[in-house]
């Protein structure tokens, strides 16, 4: 048996921040485990299909761990501008960082550049030890501790296990956490394209009678990754699509406004769920990341939100260490629970909003929406409002993101 103050179940880009988080912070000692393995390798040649937009929270959690550097001089791609518009109307509404007095609104990443980083990172901390590949076989919950058995016959024991094992968590249903989750009727449609006009470092997104079409710069100018949210049977006949036709139905569907789009690159599909965790703790467990919360990828949040989970949960626990009390009791992490839910259930109620509102067939809800976008456009507080929400500047962030 080996025995471990905290394991983290899942190594994705909020385990491992937390993992490193943890590390930097603390003098726990800490197993980060993946059913799949943890690779530090990353090769320029390909662009990753999967790539997220970082808020500026998160990028202050990335500098604040010193991975930023790494990341940048992998790949990132900065957005200055944001220009969201209704093809069912005349509404549009633009964000600039200019008048933000920002110098850009956040940055578009590879996941894989990004997880490369944080595993490489980690590889400096002899307090953390990478498990993966492992397959978890059972938990056994006991008073002071909890016990996680493997194949191969090994038992690890934590005084705190973390749930960041994605979605569809296995340590969330073991614990008998329910979650509420309703499915978004979307699939997310996701590829690269080239364009024929350059992006302007502007992150595009045309509302679509059947679902967002989101155009995100990647480095090179010519470049874009896309999320086309539609029906599961619309995202299936998109992907099926030879070349040419598909190439014609995304220029069309963006409207041109990058030009022709080529778009020769693999095309992947995510249904999309709304889940959200009844609760995020049970004495000595927590969950953080998309096992506590998934939310439609619409507004650019489900990592971000992850991330301030991870930052919140080491600020009870470094605490808790500081005042001599037990890091993994209940009461502690009720505390991570009560700071993390409410902001996550305002995240997920704006995007259940925005996804209803333009989802709408019935002709005065366009005409509302229209002029709604177009009100919010021209209305620099309320704008400010919306846009230092979505890139992250608010006072009550965990310490690290602030
Ligand atoms: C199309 C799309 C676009 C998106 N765009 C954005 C965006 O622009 N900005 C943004 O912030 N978010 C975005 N998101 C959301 C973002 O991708 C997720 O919120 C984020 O990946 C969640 O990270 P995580 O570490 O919590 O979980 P995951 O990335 O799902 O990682 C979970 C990890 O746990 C491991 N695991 C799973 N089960 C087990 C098990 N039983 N045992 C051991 N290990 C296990 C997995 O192998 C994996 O490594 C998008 C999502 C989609 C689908």
């Amino acid at each position: 048996m080996s025995s471990y103050d905290v394991v983290i179940v899942g190594g994705g880009m909020v385990g491992a921040t937390l993992a490193l988080m943890l590390a930097q912070k603390t003098t726990l000692q800490i197993a980060l485990i993946d059913a799949k393995a943890l690779s530090a390798d990353w090769t320029p040649g390909a662009i990753e299909p999967r790539v997220s937009a970082i808020s500026l929270a998160s990028q202050r959690i990335f500098q604040h761990l010193q991975i930023w550097d790494a990341i940048s001089v992998k790949r990132m791609s900065p957005y200055r501008k944001m220009h969201v518009w209704d093809a069912s109307g005349s509404g549009v509404l633009q964000f600039d960082c200019d008048s933000l007095n920002l110098a850009a609104l956040g940055h578009i990443i590879e996941d894989n550049v990004m997880r490369s980083s944080i595993i490489e990172k980690l590889k400096a901390y002899p307090a953390v030890q990478l498990l993966s590949p492992l397959k978890l076989l059972s938990l056994e919950e006991k008073t002071d501790c909890i016990d996680i058995h493997a194949e191969g016959g090994h038992t690890l024991r934590a005084k705190l296990l973390i749930a960041a094992d994605g979605g569809q968590s296995w340590v969330r249903e073991q614990v008998g956490i329910d979650i509420k989750h309703r499915p978004y009727a979307h699939t997310a449609m996701v590829t690269t394209v080239k364009t024929a006009l350059p992006h302007q470092s502007t992150a595009w997104q045309r509302f679509l009678p059947t679902g967002p079409l989101a155009f995100l710069p990647l480095a090179d100018e010519h470049h874009s990754s896309i999320v086309w949210s539609t029906s599961e049977a619309e995202a299936l006949r998109l992907q099926a699509l030879d070349v040419v036709s598909f190439q014609q139905e995304l220029s069309r569907a963006f409207d041109y406004q990058l030009g022709e789009v080529i778009a020769p690159y693999p095309r992947y599909a995510f249904p999309l769920e709304m889940r959200h965790a009844k609760n995020y703790v049970k004495p000595r467990v927590a969950l953080v990341g998309d096992a506590a919360h998934t939310v439609h990828p619409l507004a650019g949040q489900g990592v971000n939100l992850g991330l301030l989970d991870a930052a919140s949960l080491l600020d009870v626990i470094t605490e808790a260490l500081a005042k001599k009390r037990d890091f993994a009791s209940f009461a502690t992490l009720r505390r991570y629970e009560r700071g993390r839910k409410s902001d996550n259930l305002s995240m997920l109620t704006f995007v259940e909003a925005i996804k209803t509102i333009f989802g709408s067939h019935v002709k005065p809800m366009q005409t509302l929406r229209n002029v709604g976008l177009n009100m919010t456009n021209h209305t620099q507080f309320i704008k400010h409002f919306f846009a230092n929400y979505a890139v992250g500047n608010r006072s009550d962030l965990p310490g690290l993101a602030k």
